[in-house]
């Protein structure tokens, strides 16, 4: 089937998805392509980005011709493991884009995240084959905007929502092993497959592979000169949202492979003494790719994200276990290791960025807050404080997915970056 008939079926907006995809290639050749010595091997994420609406959405739509089911999420707390164990699919709905950020402020107010808001504007413009392909989305209850904004989506799409705690004590704990049980349980019905230590063990094995793929690859930027470009790793940090968790983690590692050579032979995408910059904050989902495209045009290197689009991802593992009810109380303690501004106190995230800033080097931290989020935008002066203590260079910067201020976000990463080399 070609893919302009699985959009039909799809019931896409098929002359709005044309305009929407249409400057692609010219932004992804300019930013990605037109760059020198990149790794052989960002071939394959190319690749999955020039067809980005193609190959992966006909895989989910046979899968579920097959029988199967797709459920869509939005944060790095929906446990994956137990959709992939049923043999459906779990993928993350990119939600990073200006285009559809206008449709998103018909029903939502305008002065919300534009992840929200663009997030609504993909549904309501039919223009995501994702969405369009998708059963189920499932939300969380992380921030006020979004939990309110599901009861909308809900009336598109049907849309189930974990509550999550907002605190880490052992009841909040207890309160979310629960809630995951009771996920479990509903994708059961939904798929009709019952969860046994045989499936649950593989779909817990297939997302920590591509876990420990991501962690190997985040591992080798700590080297110097940087062996890869921020922005390339930030685009496979969004892949690994969509793409088959089996092949995706087998791609990351031959990635890997050629980095390990890189390192050896001392290669690297800049010199030496480039400025080494941490990324904080907010997520950047695809194709949200303005920050680290700027902080890269300076000279600098972005060598590591403390995101859910980087490190919040992949950094902790499930354990394994020898039974359903162990597995799942281990699949819900994972997540509650993640330090999302969402949660109170958050002591654990300025942890994480003080060791991230160590382990990779850091020369400067820029902590990113998309506009109007109200947790990240909050949790910035206790982050800029923490990096005051430890005499780290910062930059806070606060933007949406539009490219109107990209001068003077320039402008501001460059004094950065020209203090930093001073
Ligand atoms: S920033 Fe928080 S709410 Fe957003 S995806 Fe990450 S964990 Fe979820
Ligand atoms: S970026 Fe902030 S406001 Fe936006 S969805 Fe995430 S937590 Fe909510």
């Amino acid at each position: 089937m070609e893919n302009r008939e699985l959009w039909e079926r799809l019931n896409m907006d098929l002359e709005k998805h044309d305009e929407f995809l249409a400057p692609l290639p010219q932004v992804f050749t300019e930013l990605f392509l037109n760059r020198k010595n990149r790794p052989a091997a960002m071939g394959y994420f190319d690749f999955v980005v020039g067809d980005v609406h193609g190959i992966r959405v006909h895989e989910l739509y046979a899968m579920k011709e097959a029988g199967a089911k797709v459920f869509s999420t939005f944060c790095v707390y929906v446990p994956e493991e137990i959709v992939v164990a049923t043999g459906s699919a779990s993928i993350g709905l990119c939600a990073g884009a200006q285009f559809t950020v206008s449709s998103g402020e018909k029903l939502l107010p305008r002065n919300l995240c534009p992840l929200i808001k663009s997030t609504m504007g993909f549904k309501l413009d039919r223009i995501c084959p994702y969405f369009q392909v998708s059963d189920w989305v499932i939300g969380e209850t992380t921030c006020d905007g979004k939990k309110k904004a599901w009861e909308i989506l809900n009336e598109y799409i049907p849309t189930y929502v974990m509550d999550l705690p907002q605190k880490k004590d052992a009841k909040d704990a207890h309160l979310w092993e629960e809630e995951v049980r009771e996920f479990a349980s509903f994708i059961e019905r939904e798929t009709k497959v019952e969860l046994s230590t045989k499936n649950l063990a593989l779909g817990i094995q297939k997302i920590n592979n591509k876990r420990q793929a991501l962690k190997r690859l985040a591992d080798l930027r700590k080297h110097n000169p940087a062996p890869i470009h921020g922005l390339d790793v930030l685009l496979i940090n969004q892949l690994a949202f969509f793409d088959d968790p089996v092949r995706f983690a087998a791609k990351v590692n031959d990635l890997c492979d050629e980095l390990d050579l890189r390192v050896k032979e001392g290669i690297g995408v800049a010199p030496a003494d480039a400025p080494r910059i941490l990324v904080t904050g907010t997520p950047q989902p695809l194709p949200a790719w303005k920050l680290h495209a700027l902080i890269e045009q300076t000279g600098a290197v972005v060598v590591g994200e403390e995101t859910c689009t980087g490190e919040r991802y992949f950094k902790d593992m499930t354990e394994p276990a020898d039974n359903v009810t162990d597995m799942l109380a281990n699949i819900a303690k994972r997540p509650l290791k993640v330090n999302c501004a969402c949660f109170t106190p958050n002591q654990g995230r300025l942890e994480d960025i003080n060791s991230m800033a160590k382990n990779l080097k850091a020369d400067a931290v820029i902590d990113f807050s998309l506009q109007f989020c109200q947790p990240y935008g909050v949790e910035s002066y206790f982050v800029g404080r923490e990096m005051e203590k430890g005499n780290i260079p910062f930059l806070r910067l606060e933007s949406d997915f539009s490219s109107e201020d990209e001068g003077q976000l320039l402008t501001r990463i460059e004094a950065l970056i020209e203090m930093v080399r001073a």
